[in-house]
């Protein structure tokens, strides 16, 4: 193969649009240049057999084509569960769970988080984990079922370091 081919082939593969541009500089988007929209990638995916809206693919072709704001503010790119099982199918070494954490860290700074992840985050730092009353409701009786000590002595330490390191901006000893 020719240089000029080379050269061509290449950018036929070269995303063009502002947004994929954007995602290509941004750490884990790298790989946007490479998607040759076969589709292997939604075949393989557990979201997509689970619900219709969750295509990768389609995902993708919208970063390609530069639907910056329609991508941003959808919770889609939060719905991947990074099981990697795209990245390990898709023929041209792209990693959509890579370039949708991409698209993630751009949305999360311009303050496109789904609200059910910061409740989720307000969840933990305020009780300590996610689970909230369902403590006493089943891990609790478990415990005792077990015969375990029911008493943890939670004292939200862990709350407290989380908060201390990345919400606080300081260092925990
Ligand atoms: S990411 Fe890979 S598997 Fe998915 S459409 Fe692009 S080239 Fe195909
Ligand atoms: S990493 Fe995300 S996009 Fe890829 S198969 Fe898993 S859930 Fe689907």
């Amino acid at each position: 193969m020719g240089a000029q081919s080379e050269q061509s082939e290449l950018a036929e593969h070269t995303p063009s649009s502002d947004f994929a541009k954007e995602i290509a500089a941004e750490p884990g988007g790298e790989g946007i240049n490479k998607c040759i929209q076969c589709g292997i990638c939604t075949a393989s995916c557990a979201i997509s057999s689970f619900t219709d809206r969750y295509r990768p693919r389609q995902l993708i072709q919208k970063i390609i084509i530069g639907k910056r704001e329609e991508v941003i503010q959808s919770d889609l790119p939060w719905l991947c569960m990074t099981c990697r099982m795209c990245e390990a199918r898709c023929q041209e070494d792209v990693s959509p769970a890579e370039i949708f954490k991409a698209v993630r860290h751009i949305a999360a700074r311009e303050g496109h988080i789904p609200e059910v992840f910061i409740s989720i985050v307000e969840k933990v730092l305020s009780d300590g984990w996610m689970l909230g009353d369902s403590y006493s409701d089943f891990i609790e009786d478990d415990r005792e079922d077990l015969g375990l000590d029911t008493d943890l002595g939670w004292d939200k330490e862990f709350a407290h370091r989380v908060k201390e390191r990345y919400f606080s901006g300081g260092e925990t000893s």
